[in-house]
């Protein structure tokens, strides 16, 4: 028995679903809590793949498709998965329901695609896990009225939505703890994927896994974990790929992810983790004018489309007699928006001035973060030189308080997150199992 029964939000990911042999595992893990006493709501995934192959119908139906059936279509893998969870509990004795997002319900803007979670109705959630019944959510679904007078329309939160579902219902029904469940068993100073030396860490503070998250360490939602920190949810990342004799989630087996005053001095590093992101294009326009107002011609035609530049560097202008100067300017935008970039700044070339539009596909962004890059210095040049010592060329830098990141050859990305692993001391002494 858990020494104080909880209300706790566990969350089971797309491998943890993956078939009903894995449901039913699930239901187990489900089935240990509530013996323990516990409350409990849980959220889920729909089955690995599942979303891509739905995602994949949609684009096949159309290439102009209509957002709102997107939604409609891209939801249904949470339905299933949802329903038969429920079922699998019921089937070990466990008293269950399923709540489509419709139906608790989770209120979303009407940004289809990428709604945010505005409010969830915890009065059904309540009743029911007074009775002593759990409640199977699915994730990354909610329902929107939006501004053209539609009403309740079925939304998603945007690809790996469902940790940010499972912060939300847990922040909405105050819930202890919200555990998320996935085929690893905690936050890693990289993916140990990648690099089969990389270390569990027991803690890891909201900032540094925001800035993780962001700069591609998918192993959280980014907007989880944003949620996360600004409503206080005590979130923790474990495996379920255990079997019955796995230390039950309140020893806290996995990675805690909290506040900066949690981590006392001996467990704060220097630099936390190391994060790879291939999902970037990166565009150089060449010849651009050197004069006033040039760089905002560039960038408001990609505002207006809607599109996040990320990285920017202006190259150092070429002067010419009697002439303005004129510069070359790269920046990255998300890969996905790589058309409609070129499309946005094709149209705005002539208020623009450039020459030559060159793009590559064939990018990666690696970033270090850490909260010890506050209070010291050195942490960029060590990036710079770990690589250049490996003849992997830079091709452009950003950084922010908490964080420095290159754009290399997609070729290189191992290599990169493995030697700097190395250079920053995070090599744990075996390599993970
Ligand atoms: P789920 O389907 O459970 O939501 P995801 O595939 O979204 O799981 O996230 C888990 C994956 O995140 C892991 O399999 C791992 O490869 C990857 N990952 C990336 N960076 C890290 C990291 N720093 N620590 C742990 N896992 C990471
Ligand atoms: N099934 C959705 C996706 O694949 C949401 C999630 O798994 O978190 O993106
Ligand atoms: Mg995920």
């Amino acid at each position: 028995m858990a020494a104080t029964p909880a209300r706790i939000v566990m969350k089971f990911g797309g491998t943890s679903m993956a078939g009903i042999e894995r449901i039913r595992n699930v239901a187990n893990r489900v089935k240990r809590e509530v013996d323990a006493g516990n409350q409990v709501a849980v959220v889920v995934s729909a089955m690995a793949g599942e979303t891509d192959r739905l995602v994949n119908f949609c684009r096949e139906a159309s290439s102009l498709y209509d957002p709102k059936e997107y939604d409609v279509v891209v939801s249904a893998g949470e339905q299933v998965t949802s329903g038969l969870l429920a079922i699998a509990l019921q089937a070990i004795g466990v008293p269950a329901r399923s709540w489509l997002g419709w139906q608790l319900p989770i209120h979303t803007s009407d940004a289809h695609a990428s709604a945010r979670i505005e409010e969830i109705d915890t009065a059904a959630l309540d009743r029911a896990l007074s009775s002593g019944q759990v409640a199977v959510i699915p994730g990354f679904q909610g329902v929107a009225d939006s501004a053209d007078g539609e009403q309740g329309r079925v939304t998603t939160l945007g690809r790996g939505g469902s940790d940010t579902s499972a912060v939300a219902v847990a922040a909405a029904m105050k819930a202890d703890r919200c555990d998320i469940y996935t085929d690893v068993d905690g936050v890693y100073t990289t993916d140990p994927r990648i690099v089969p030396r990389a270390r569990k860490l027991k803690k890891v503070t909201y900032e540094e896994m925001l800035e993780l998250a962001s700069v591609g360490a998918k192993v959280l939602q980014t907007r989880s974990v944003g949620l996360a920190m600004k409503e206080n949810v005590r979130v923790q990342v474990l495996s379920s790929f255990t079997g019955d004799d796995a230390p039950m989630a309140d020893t806290l087996p996995g990675t805690m992810i909290v506040g900066e005053e949690e981590i006392d001095d001996m467990e704060r590093q220097l630099i936390t983790g190391i994060a790879h992101d291939k999902n970037e294009a990166k565009i150089t326009l060449t010849n651009v004018s050197d004069t006033p107002g040039s760089v905002a011609a560039i960038f408001a035609p990609l505002a207006k489309a809607n599109i996040n530049v990320d990285m920017i560097i202006q190259n150092i202008a070429h002067q010419s007699a009697g002439r303005a100067g004129s510069t070359d300017v790269t920046f990255t935008v998300p890969a996905v928006d790589l058309a409609r970039s070129i499309q946005a700044l094709n149209e705005a070339k002539e208020s623009i001035g450039f020459e030559e539009l060159v793009h590559d596909t064939r990018v990666a962004k690696i970033s270090v973060v850490g909260v010890g890059m506050k209070s010291h210095a050195g942490v960029a040049s060590k990036m710079f030189t770990t690589l250049g010592e490996r003849g992997i060329n830079i091709q452009a830098i950003s950084t922010s308080e908490i964080k420095v990141s290159v754009l290399i050859h997609e070729d290189e990305t191992e290599l990169a997150v493995r030697v700097l692993h190395t250079a920053y001391g995070l090599d744990a002494e075996e390599a993970a199992a």
